[in-house]
């Protein structure tokens, strides 16, 4: 199973997020704050970080930046959600994070922005059946 950390002070948007990423089949973190999110990043690095911009204290670009500098969470993917879409900002995310998304974030903008940084395991899945089946096919005919 993959996991979503979900960085997010917003309640409301946080729910949103994460029942939608629920459903969808990934195992969910939840973090309202940056420090959370490092406690959270120290236990278990996730498969990808969706990343509130205007964060309490430390921001989500300040966060995305730590992320990057740390060997073991540097290749994590991290996608960048914020209300303020000025030119300066997107530069800004774009050292950090994979991509980035305006608020407010539509549902098929965000799953296929995940899908991008993170191939559904779906995909695997049905990969892996095909083989075995193939392999059952050359015993069959072996
Ligand atoms: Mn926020």
């Amino acid at each position: 199973m993959q996991t979503v950390l979900i960085v997010e002070d917003n309640e409301l948007s946080m729910m949103l997020f994460s029942d939608l990423l629920l459903s969808k089949g990934y195992r969910v973190r939840k973090a309202a704050d940056a420090e959370t999110a490092l406690q959270i990043l120290d236990e278990d690095v996730p498969d990808l970080v969706l990343m509130d911009i205007q964060l309490p204290n430390l921001s989500g670009l300040e966060l995305s930046q730590m992320i990057r500098s740390d060997a073991r969470t540097t290749d994590v993917p991290i996608i960048a959600v914020s209300a303020c879409a000025m030119r300066r900002d997107r530069e800004r995310y774009g050292r950090y994070c994979n991509d980035y998304l305006a608020k407010p974030v539509r549902v098929g903008k965000l799953l296929s922005a995940i899908h991008r940084q993170l191939p559904p395991e779906v995909k695997a899945a049905a990969t892996a059946n095909r083989a075995d089946a193939s392999v059952a096919l050359s015993r069959q005919n072996g």
